[in-house]
């Protein structure tokens, strides 16, 4: 879908009170104007955007507002770009980087890209990045400070981009943070004038956000669909842009046009051409330089793009402060199609990884799955350097092919001249012989005039021959000239640099040889004998002098072939190198194998004790049901026992009662027995004996 670009402007505070009496410029919502001191407004300055930031905004409302939805769309899958643009000191680095307090874009998108990714439970992510300077139209990793004078290439695969440009894994926003430090320190490295050299370079962060979806099985199992979601972010800190802004609105003429800084300029190009609608969009001049190659699918292309403007407020600074807010109602003028990126070949990394280093990743919990996720993030990061290195040799195997092969093609025709010369020189001591023994002059003129036919020959006299070198550069900077507007139109620019203005740096110039052709009017039918003799001496020194240039050019065959042995021999060293570092990567592959291994013993191990656990903790709850059984027993049993106390102590008392009752009945017995004896002795013997 078309929209346009998100263009904001940021008024620094006043360094320094101004004590002039000339103007000053007011924000009022989202328009800036200039005013009189007094308080008129000036006419036609007066400009409206979509957020205009003063003096007392800070850098979280500049995100909140005009970032964020950049942000947040790149991790959903569109490319995203923001950058600052404006004169040294208004404040971009500020903007970007931030302070202490008050973290700039930067830090604040690691943040919030790495928050919002950990609320998505149904996308695994992989995130890399990469920190960039271009300085002077040379390209340098700052990641890497060995990596310098990088070049730009494009393929279908993976679009534009850099080659041999450093990339990192990344977990988590404090290693970003940790790598960004890094990347300054680099900057720093061997720069005596820091503050010269960032009004003049500019700083490209970017970070690739790929993405693929995942579901949960009922089974439990995690698995992912095919489509990869792949997007780039670049978080851009610009060059200070008041040389090309003092050319510019204001029409103060260019001084210092040496140093210009050709990015800024075709910056410019670009977006006033953008900015004039859909007809000129064929010849936007992307390629001419660094920057706006790198930053083509955001101007114009498929990016969401948001661009932060920032002012000096100063009077002193009106005119660059002019020439921004020019810039600034230029790119607003842009339409982007931001579309989400969705690929199912190999060409993204998550892919490429083996998914199982993830799936294990999720799969493993537990004390060792700290140690083994680091170990994994380094495998990861190991293998994303080999490949890039591998990139970078075939690329420069690629090159030394195609140099070698216009050598082979130079050697072939050098040679082909050589034969021709032989055949020549031949000829000509033929014709000379012949020459000597012919009667008719006018043959021989014929004869003559037909072996100096090669074209090589034509140009005589005191011409050079300038040939282009096929892979010429443009120089880095250019002679202006004095009516050069605000930004060049291409036009000019292409005037200056590949039209009109030869590129002396490239050209090879040889001198034609020194060939004297016969004066057709001294060759007549009736010559004398002294003209003749006059030719055959002419005819000698031509020959000594192709003799020679067949001579020279044998000595240059000698060398192009050693030449030729040298590259033979630098190729060979490469594809050692290559095979070196195929065989790190299979090294590394090994050794994630034998981690994986070792994964798979850990999990078998685990397994197995988790299946011993469960089987003792069957034999516990058999156990445990045994022993309740029991306790029920010995409980029913106390039970009884107390029942058979309680009976027996009544047994007692009432045996106790009985055997009372017994001794009363026993004694009442014994006293009656005793009366009875008392009463009637004699009977009762009598009744005894019966
Ligand atoms: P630039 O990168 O455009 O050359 P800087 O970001 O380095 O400019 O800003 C120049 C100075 O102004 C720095 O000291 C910076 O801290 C200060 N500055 C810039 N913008 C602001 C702002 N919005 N609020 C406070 N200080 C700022
Ligand atoms: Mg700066």
């Amino acid at each position: 879908m078309a929209e346009k670009i998100c263009v904001s402007v940021r008024v620094r505070p006043q360094v320094s009170q101004d004590s002039s009496s000339g103007t000053f410029w007011r924000v009022e919502d989202n328009r800036i104007s200039l005013h009189k001191l007094h308080g008129t407004p000036i006419p036609a300055i007066s400009y409206a955007f979509d957020y205009v930031f003063d003096e007392t905004c800070s850098n979280a409302k500049v995100y909140e507002l005009l970032t964020k939805d950049v942000i947040h769309a790149a991790v959903d899958g569109f490319n995203g770009t923001a950058f600052a643009y404006g004169q040294t000191s208004s404040g971009k680095t500020f903007t970007m980087n931030g302070s202490a307090n008050d973290p700039g874009i930067i830090h604040r998108a690691v943040n919030d890209i790495f928050q919002k990714i950990q609320m998505i439970s149904d996308r695994e992510f992989l995130i890399r990045v990469s920190y960039m300077e271009i300085y002077n139209e040379e390209i340098n990793d700052l990641f890497a400070v060995e990596n310098q004078k990088l070049q730009i290439h494009e393929s279908l695969e993976r679009g534009i981009f850099v080659a041999g440009l450093r990339e990192e894994i990344v977990n988590n926003a404090e290693q970003v943070m940790k790598l960004l430090e890094s990347g300054e320190v680099n900057r720093h490295f061997g720069e005596t004038n820091m503050n010269a050299r960032s009004s003049r370079s500019h700083t490209i962060f970017r970070m690739v956000i790929e993405s693929k979806g995942i579901c949960m099985h009922s089974s439990g199992d995690y698995s992912s669909s095919d489509a990869i979601r792949v997007s780039v972010l670049n978080l851009v800190d610009l060059a200070g842009s008041e040389r090309i802004a003092k050319t510019g609105a204001g029409g103060v003429r260019l001084k210092e046009g040496k140093y210009i800084n050709k990015s800024l300029m075709v910056l410019g190009n670009v977006i006033n051409k953008l900015s004039n609608g859909a007809k000129q969009r064929a010849h936007i001049p992307y390629r001419d330089s660094k920057l706006t190659r790198i930053l083509q699918n955001a101007l114009g292309g498929n990016a969401k793009t948001s661009i932060i403007c920032t002012l000096a407020p100063e009077e002193v600074h009106v005119e660059e402060t002019k020439g921004t807010l020019l810039f600034a109602s230029r790119a607003k003028r842009i339409t982007n199609c931001a579309q989400v990126n969705e690929i199912l070949t190999d060409a993204a990394l998550l892919k490429r990884q083996q998914l199982e280093i993830e799936e294990l990743r999720m799969k493993l919990q537990g004390s060792r799955s700290e140690v083994l996720e680091q170990e994994i993030l380094k495998l990861r990061n190991d293998m994303l350097k080999y490949e890039l290195e591998r990139e970078k040799l075939e690329m420069e195997l690629e090159e030394e092919r195609r140099s070698h092969k216009e050598r082979e093609q130079r050697i072939r025709d050098q040679q082909r001249k050589i034969e021709n010369l032989s055949s020549l020189v031949s000829d000509g001591d033929r014709s000379s012989s012949q020459d000597s023994m012919k009667e008719s002059p006018t043959d021989e003129c014929n004869d003559r005039g037909d072996s100096f036919k090669t074209p090589c020959f034509k140009g005589a006299g005191n011409v050079f021959v300038a040939m282009r070198s096929t892979n010429s550069e443009l120089p880095d900077f250019s002679p202006l000239p004095d009516s050069f507007s605000n930004v060049a139109d291409e036009v000019t620019w292409f005037k200056m640099n590949k039209g009109y203005i030869a590129d002396l740096d490239s050209v090879q110039t040889t001198p034609a040889r020194k060939v004297q052709s016969f004066p057709p009017q001294d060759i007549t039918p009736d010559c004398s004998n002294d003209n003749y003799k006059e030719e055959l001496q002419n005819l000698k020194r031509q020959l000594e002098l192709v003799i020679k240039e067949r001579n020279e050019f044998e000595r240059k065959h000698e060398e192009e072939v050693q030449l030729n042995d040298r590259l033979m021999g630098e190729i060979s060293e490469l594809k050692q190198e290559l095979d070196v570092s195929n065989n790190s990567l299979e090294a590394s592959k090994e050794r994630y194998g034998s981690l994986e291994r070792e994964l798979q013993l850990l999990k078998e191990e685990r397994d197995s004790l988790l299946k011993s656990v469960a089987e003792s903790s069957q034999k516990l709850t058999v156990l445990a049901d045994q022993k309740e059984n029991i306790l029920k027993d010995l409980n029913w049993e106390v039970e009884r026992r107390k029942d058979l106390e309680a009976e027996i102590k009544q047994f007692n008392v009432a045996f106790a009662s009985r055997q009372r009752s017994l001794a009363t009945i026993h004694g009442e017995f014994k006293s009656k027995m005793e009366k009875l004896r008392a009463e009637n002795l004699v009977p009762l013997h009598k009744s005894l004996q019966y």
